[in-house]
């Protein structure tokens, strides 16, 4: 049986809880969710204890800001790839993780968007790291998870998605799906680095992946993806 997934908004960034044989959430939401975050799992009906690990795509403050609270509330383990951990542990935007935008409308978002977002949410709660990923990613099986983390760099350089066995994939911002960054689903209009965005993409599309999570904005099909990586390189 495929496993159940369970977008949860909190804020700007929409995380999942994923359901197989364990629980496991992906992101931790925008600064001061964590009442949004308790609501959904009542409705949800799932117990704080039932998640037992968070898996942080990557260590942008808008979806690390709830982090802290969502750990405390649930005892869950926070897990994040080595090169994002600072961000997490010192809960402010590293001078290496400020994204630059890509095409017209990403640099003007660059440029205005990103120094908006930086005031907006200025810092969150530092949050200890439990669990570091190595760039090998780490298997879920023994969380009871039918699926992989994997390592995707790219948005930023420590960058992660969640690749279940049954093709759905959540990738933080390797893909985004929500105004104002993008009006259709689509590759990320900020950036670390787009060639290695377009790597780990390709790196998913080996994996057999199919449907798209992004961090921001409803699921979409991998085709979009695959239309936007081949028009990139005629
Ligand atoms: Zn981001
Ligand atoms: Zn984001």
């Amino acid at each position: 049986m495929s496993p159940k997934i369970f977008p949860i908004s909190l804020g700007f960034n929409d995380c999942y809880l994923i359901q197989d044989d364990g629980i496991i959430m992906v992101d931790g939401g925008a600064p001061g969710k964590i009442d949004e975050f308790k609501a959904s799992l009542t409705r949800l009906g799932f117990k704080p204890s039932d998640i037992e690990l968070i898996i942080v795509t990557h260590g942008h403050i808008d979806h690390i800001g709830s982090l802290k609270d969502i750990k405390e509330f649930t005892g869950a383990k926070v897990a994040i790839h080595r090169l994002d951990k600072d961000c997490v542990e010192k809960g402010e935007w590293v001078d290496s993780h400020k994204p630059k935008g890509v095409g017209r409308w990403g640099r003007m978002l660059g440029k205005i968007g990103v120094p908006l977002i930086m005031w907006l949410y200025p810092e969150a709660p530092a949050t200890e790291v439990d669990l570091i990923i190595e760039d090998e990613g780490l298997s879920l099986i023994d969380l009871g998870v039918s699926g992989r983390v994997v390592y995707t760099p790219g948005h930023t350089i420590g960058s992660l998605s969640v690749a279940l066995d049954s093709g759905e994939v959540f990738v933080g911002d390797l893909a985004m799906n929500k105004f104002p960054l993008r009006r259709r689903p689509g590759l990320p209009v900020l950036v670390d680095d787009l060639r290695k965005v377009r790597e780990s993409w390709k790196q998913l599309l080996e994996l057999g992946v199919e449907k798209v999570y992004p961090g921001h904005g409803q699921p979409f099909s991998i085709e979009v993806i695959k239309k936007a990586i081949a028009n990139e390189m005629d």
